[in-house]
C-alpha cells in the first residue's frame, strides 16, 4: 500500500502550560517554518495508529524533566520508547560542537562509546550496523555483511519492532527513515505500523531528512505510537562529500541536533505525556575517516556510540563498550518485555557504569 499520508488530527495545539513548560525545545534551531514536503511516504495500516491516548491520571517519569513523586492512586506510566538513527556520526566530531540537546539526553541518561566488533567479511556500512541496531543480533546472525543484503536472515532474525509486534500485538510501531533500502529489504518488516520514507527528485542532500523529521513528529504529537525508530542521513552524505573535519559536517551535526531538540518538544507537547514514561535511544551505524568514507578497519570508520536515557538508565553516565545490540535489547527492558532468547544484546538499564 503506497500513497500519501496524513496523520489523524494533525498537529495538536499546545497550551500556554506547556509553552511556558518548554523554552529551551521551542526556542531550539530546527523549529522554524517547515520546508515544502514534495515527498511520497509509503504507509502500511494507518488506521492501526489512529485513536487518542489513553486519559490517565498525571504521572511523570522522563527523565529529561523533572519527576514528580507517584501518587498510589496512579496508574504506571506508559512505557514509550523512540530509537533515533543517525547515519555516519563520529561522536568525537558531535562533542566538538555545542550540540544542546545531545548534551542534554548525556545528562539526562548513559553514554557510551565504542568500536564496530567487524568480523573479516563485515563492512563497517550501513547495511551491517542499521540490521544489527535493528534486529538486536550480530552479522553472522542476521546475516548482513555489506550493503547488497544479499544472505539477510530477517525472517529467522527480525527487527525488534517486528518482534513486538508478534510479542504484543497492541503495540503501536513506527519506522521512518530516510534510507527506503531498509523497507525494501525487510530491515523494519510489513509488520509494523506505519512506514514512512522520502523520495524527493532531484535528490538533495538533507532535503529528505527535514520530511522525515516532520513525519516523526506528526507522529509523536498526533498518534499513540508506543515504539518508533527513524533513521536520518545527512551527516553520512555530507561526510562523504567534505569528510568530517570542516564546517560542512559540523553543519550537518548542527543541523540533526536541532532535530533531536524538535523530537524531545514534539514528545514533551504529547497530550498524555504525563501519564507516560519515555526512553530515548541515539545511536549510529558506523564511523567515517577523517577525509569521508568508511567500510573497512580503521578506528575511525568503527567509531560508534549508543546514548539512551529513560527510566532505569544510569543519568549522567558515560561508559565505553558500545555495542549495536544493546539498543533492542534496551527496547525490550524499557518496555517492560522480556528479552527473547536469540538477542545478543544487554539492555543499558541493566549494565552498570565501568567508569
Ligand atoms: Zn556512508
Amino acid at each position: 500500500m503506497t500513497g500519501r499520508h496524513r496523520v489523524p488530527g494533525g498537529v495538536l495545539p499546545v497550551s500556554p502550560a506547556l509553552l511556558l513548560a518548554l523554552p529551551m525545545v521551542l526556542l531550539a534551531a530546527g523549529c522554524g517554518p517547515r520546508p515544502g514536503t514534495p515527498d511520497v511516504l509509503a504507509s502500511r495500516r494507518p488506521s492501526a495508529m489512529a485513536g487518542s491516548a489513553p486519559s490517565l491520571s498525571p504521572h511523570v517519569s522522563m527523565t529529561l524533566v523533572p519527576t514528580p513523586e507517584p501518587t498510589p492512586s496512579s496508574p504506571p506510566p506508559r512505557p514509550k520508547v523512540l530509537v533515533v538513527g543517525l547515519d555516519g556520526v563520529r561522536y568525537d566530531r558531535v562533542l566538538a560542537t555545542k550540540a544542546v540537546h545531545f548534551r542534554q539526553l548525556m545528562r539526562a541518561g548513559t553514554f557510551t562509546t565504542g568500536y564496530l566488533d567487524v568480523l573479516e567479511k563485515v563492512h563497517s556500512s550501513s547495511g551491517p550496523g542499521w540490521s544489527t541496531v535493528l534486529t538486536g543480533v550480530t552479522p553472522d546472525k542476521h546475516g548482513v555483511y555489506n550493503n547488497s543484503f544479499v544472505g539477510r536472515q530477517f525472517t529467522k532474525y527480525p527487527d525488534f519492532l517486528t518482534r513486538l509486534e508478534t510479542i504484543r500485538p497492541s503495540l503501536h510501531t513506527a519506522a521512518v527513515t530516510a534510507w527506503r533500502y531498509l523497507l525494501d529489504t525487510g530491515a523494519v518488516g510489513a509488520l509494523v505500523d506505519w512506514h514512512a520514507t522520502g523520495q524527493l527528485k532531484p535528490y538533495e542532500v538533507g532535503a529528505k531528512d527535514a520530511v522525515i523529521v516532520d513525519r516523526m513528529t506528526d507522529l509523536i504529537r498526533a498518534s499513540d505510537v508506543d515504539v518508533a525508530f527513524m533513521h536520518l542521513e545527512v551527516t553520512d552524505a555530507v561526510a562523504h562529500r567534505a569528510g568530517v573535519l570542516g564546517p560542512d559536517y559540523r553543519g550537518a551535526i548542527e543541523t540533526v541536533d536541532g532535530y533531536l531538540g524538535r523530537l524531545f518538544g514534539a514528545v514533551r507537547a504529547r497530550p498524555a505525556f504525563a501519564s507516560e514514561s519515555w526512553t530515548i535511544i541515539v545511536t549510529t551505524d558506523h564511523g567515517h575517516k577523517d577525509e569521508g568514507g568508511h567500510g573497512g578497519v580503521t578506528p575511525h570508520e568503527r567509531m560508534i556510540f549508543l546514548l539512551a536515557a529513560g527510566p532505569g538508565i544510569p543519568q549522567g553516565v558515560r561508559r565505553q563498550g558500545a555495542r549495536q545490540v544493546d539498543v533492542a535489547a534496551t527496547v525490550f527492558t524499557q518496555l517492560g518485555i522480556p528479552l527473547p532468547e536469540s538477542l545478543d544484546g544487554k539492555s543499558l538499564s541493566t549494565i552498570r557504569p565501568i567508569e
